[in-house]
């Protein structure tokens, strides 16, 4: 097989004259009597090959002659600088090696002009993928995930896993998926929230995890999946305000470095990505009401935000804002009080979407038990949490950021889907 020497992006008119070795798959090809013209795609982009038959000789011509629609091949061939060709240099190629043929036709025409239907294009996702509007998506995923991990190593954090079958339910509710385990019952874990406060107990002092989180909500929205991946963080002699203090840090992070470093994948995503304040805006919840009710929103004191109030509040906010000072009633039983009424919990939200929930939690074994039991849930299904609270447990807070709603706002995507290589909702399940 030949080596390759280099991707596509890393060639340029002045190595006019350099012999190279390229591997991708055939973007196009178009014959014009005795001229071949091939664009090859590989992970980096796309590079023009022009193969003259009278320079290249008849057998070389033949085999290219031969290629189709996204084969894979790999081409040794010269760099040829050329003002009319795209980006100013194509490659006449000496020898190609055809590595894998394609079976034709295709299900999903990576090179398609006009979009195909979000299904189809999934049932053939690896074939989507070929796309570079799709892998930009996914580049600057990755570029988020390293820039969260990076700030996450520089603030002290140390990276854990956490199990995901699970004997019960986080918080209550029903949104698990039974699984069998052996005899047992079991459930796909819908968070880590209570192992990373147990790990609180544990002395590591600051630990994240970035894992998937299951949820059988039976909801099919643009921001739901069944399958997420859930940004994680927990610290210890902390609260709220130094969770918010962090989250702040990691979202700003991740955006500068998704701008500095993927302007190119923004360009082909056609989205301007714009690298917020340092500081996000804050209101509390009963702003938040207010602004919903203004706008006709019907809401009262103390229901969780609709998706109207949701649309409502974006609109007049924008951009990234955090909603504080919830009632106790509509956050989880771990979550600190504040007062008689409201509580210690913050969500992040980007204009009408909530990207992230945090807190500062409840280190008392006393309080944390009876609001186990105000909830109306059974203290004996939190028996080995609860003892984690016994024996010497430090004040601590923490919040969970959907890393794949994070890509919808990088990215500009308006469905979930889109962020996620092969998505999980209430219809889908393959590939
Ligand atoms: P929502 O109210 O929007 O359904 P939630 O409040 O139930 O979200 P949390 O339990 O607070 O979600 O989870 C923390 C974060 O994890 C959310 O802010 C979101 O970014 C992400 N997340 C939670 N559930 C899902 C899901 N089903 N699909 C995608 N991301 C999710
Ligand atoms: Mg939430």
């Amino acid at each position: 097989m030949l080596k390759r020497t280099h991707y596509s992006s890393e060639l340029s008119p002045d190595m006019d004259g350099t012999e190279v070795v390229l591997a991708g798959w055939v973007h196009s090809i178009r014959a014009l009597g005795k001229l071949i013209f091939v664009i090859l795609r590989d992970r980096e982009g796309m590079v023009q090959i022009v193969a003259p038959k009278q320079k290249v000789g008849e057998e070389l011509f033949k085999k290219i002659k031969s290629l189709g629609a996204e084969d894979v091949i790999a081409v040794r061939g010269k760099v040829i600088a050329n003002e009319k060709a795209p980006n100013g240099f194509e490659i006449l190629p000496l020898e190609v090696e055809i590595l894998n043929r394609a079976v034709r036709p295709l299900p999903l025409d990576p090179a398609e002009k006009v979009p195909a239907e979000l299904d189809t294009r999934l049932e053939n996702r690896f074939l989507d993928l070929r796309r570079p509007k799709v892998q930009a998506i996914f580049k600057i995923r990755h570029e988020m995930l390293k820039s969260v991990r990076n700030t996450l190593y520089k603030e002290g954090f140390i990276e854990v896993n956490t199990p995901k079958l699970v004997a019960s339910a986080t918080e209550g509710g029903t949104e698990l998926f039974p699984i069998s385990y052996f005899e047992k019952e079991a459930f796909l874990g819908q968070s880590p929230q209570l192992y990373k406060q147990m790990l609180m107990a544990s002395g590591l002092d600051r630990v994240f995890e970035i894992a998937p989180i299951f949820r059988a909500e039976e909801h099919n929205t643009r921001r739901h999946l069944n399958e997420a991946t859930s940004i994680d963080i927990e610290m210890a002699f902390s609260d709220d305000k130094d969770a918010m203090d962090m989250l702040e840090k990691v979202v700003y992070n991740a955006c500068k470095d998704v701008y500095e470093n993927r302007e190119k994948e923004l360009n082909i995503l056609n989205y301007k990505l714009e690298v917020p304040p340092k500081k996000f805006d804050k209101i509390t919840y009963d702003e938040a009401i207010e602004i919903a009710k203004k706008k006709g929103v019907e809401i009262e004191w103390g229901d969780d935000l609709s998706r109207e109030a949701e649309k409502a509040i974006g609109e007049e906010m924008g951009g990234f804002y955090f909603i504080i000072d919830w009632p106790i009633e509509i956050r989880p039983f771990y979550t600190m009080p504040k007062d008689d009424e409201y509580c210690k919990a913050f969500d992040l939200m980007y204009k009408d979407l909530e990207i992230s929930s945090g807190a500062q939690r409840i280190h008392l074994y006393d309080l944390l038990l009876n609001n186990i039991k105000n909830k109306g849930l059974n203290p004996d299904a939190f028996q080995y949490y609860l003892e984690a609270f016994k024996y010497g447990m430090p004040p601590h807070a923490g919040w969970g950021l959907g890393a794949d709603r994070f890509t919808m706002v990088l990215t500009g995507q308006e469905n979930i889907r889109e962020c996620v290589l092969f998505p999980r909702d209430r219809h889908r399940l393959t590939p």
